[in-house]
């Protein structure tokens, strides 16, 4: 092991054996903590080549199951995201291409630092199941085109192991470990197809533009490896994604879209993520993807899909909590609102206790922050920027650090 980190520390390139040597014996305990933690932190200064890339990458895969989705008719079309703050996407295209009659069948994550997960939003919900067997998985989404659910099979687990490591370690921010972490979990999924939306600003692991660039296009790569389509979209988190951040809140921000009540960047960047799972799930033209997708926003079947999911995912949305502890930020300059920083927005949600600070806190799904002004909106001093949904606690909040007027 210190002869494969040394290796590393001077840039050389690490063959499959030695990869398999140091990965594998962690997955099996046989290599400490301390030496995997210095062997991933020389990759995170080094990076890796694209042969090694794709080496860790199958790793990974290798180290647990595979999903067979193969009795469900058609592509499947799978979409992962980066991560982000306010980023609902997923409950709100899951029922559009549904309802477009392509077929979604997605695991999702939980929250992970300042960034929020599909499944805690889910899980907001009274009742929602997200712990589907897999053959429950298969045979809802046989029955009514969607599921949504946890980690079913055991996928993955040399990925799990060591995400859990870079998390404690400071090497989560590694191009070639992301790019191996999202792309094993996608093709162990058992997708045809796979759509990334890949983001870059403040609140994303990305910080510029052209990381975002290269990432999106070193996932391409090992797409092209396993034979899968990949299409990705590399997209601004600066600023945090639509008006709720928070469980419950972002429940009801997604039903506000899937009901054609809500027109911004996020319904934007929904139809723009659907029509893409839909022009490639029925290999049809984006324009043409696109006028079905607005079609089944406008018609209602969209929400109605979303109805029957949680329905059939034992939710009930008539329980569904909001906190009515309510405290609102104002603004105490006046002028244009030039941005809000995602990540600070992020980090002042978990405080609330709508993300968690240790692996195994429980968060407050009732809790979370509501912004009431677009960008460049003009600013007037006691002007409500955003009302704060509390738990126990009011944070201490300079607004300066939040919002940018100028
Ligand atoms: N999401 C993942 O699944 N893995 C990473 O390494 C980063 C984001």
């Amino acid at each position: 092991m210190l002869h494969i980190i040394n290796k590393k520390r001077v840039s050389e390139e690490l063959t499959r054996e030695e990869l398999s040597y140091a990965f594998g014996g962690y997955l099996d305990g046989r290599i400490p903590d301390y030496q995997m933690s210095a062997l991933l932190m020389a990759i995170c200064i080094n990076g890796m080549s694209e042969q090694e890339v794709f080496d860790l990458t199958d790793l990974f895969i290798q180290s647990g199951d595979r999903l067979d989705l193969s009795e469900i008719e058609g592509i499947k079309v799978d979409k992962h995201s980066t991560g982000g703050v306010g980023d609902k996407t997923t409950l709100v295209i899951g029922p559009i291409v549904a309802s477009c009659n392509v077929p979604f069948v997605k695991m999702s994550g939980r929250g992970l630092g300042h960034t929020g997960g599909t499944i805690d939003k889910l899980e907001s919900i009274p009742g929602f199941i997200t712990n589907l067997k897999e053959e429950e998985m298969l045979f809802q989404v046989k029955k009514i085109g969607i599921a949504i659910t946890g980690q079913t099979a055991n996928l993955t687990p040399m990925d799990k192991k060591i995400y859990a490591l870079r998390d404690v370690s400071g090497t989560v921010e590694s191009l070639p470990l992301i790019a191996a972490s999202v792309m094993s979990k996608k093709i162990a999924s058992g997708a045809d197809k796979i759509l990334l939306d890949v983001k870059f600003g403040k609140g994303a692991l990305m910080k510029t533009r052209k990381d975002a660039e290269e990432l999106a296009t070193l996932m391409k790569k090992i797409g092209m490896h396993y034979d899968r389509e990949v299409r990705t979209l590399v997209t601004d988190m600066n600023n945090p994604l639509g008006n709720s951040i928070g469980n419950s809140l972002e429940v009801v921000e997604a039903i506000r879209i899937l009901k054609n009540e809500e027109h911004n960047i996020l319904t934007e960047l929904c139809v723009e993520l659907a029509s893409n799972m839909v022009s490639m799930g029925k290999e049809i033209s984006l324009a043409q993807a696109k006028q079905e997708v607005i079609e089944v926003i406008q018609n209602g079947m969209a929400y109605k899909k979303f109805l029957e999911f949680v329905k059939y995912q034992h939710g009930d949305l008539s329980k569904l909590e909001i906190s009515k502890k309510k405290h609102d930020i104002k603004a105490t300059k006046e002028g244009i609102l030039l941005s809000i920083d995602a990540l600070k927005i992020g980090e002042l949600s978990v405080m609330l206790g709508a993300g968690r600070k240790e692996k195994d806190d429980v968060i407050n799904p009732r809790v979370g922050i509501v912004i009431k002004k677009e960008l460049k909106d003009k600013i007037a001093i006691g002007d409500i920027l955003c009302t704060l949904y509390l738990g126990d606690e009011i944070p201490n909040v300079n607004v300066e650090d939040y919002f940018e007027i100028l």
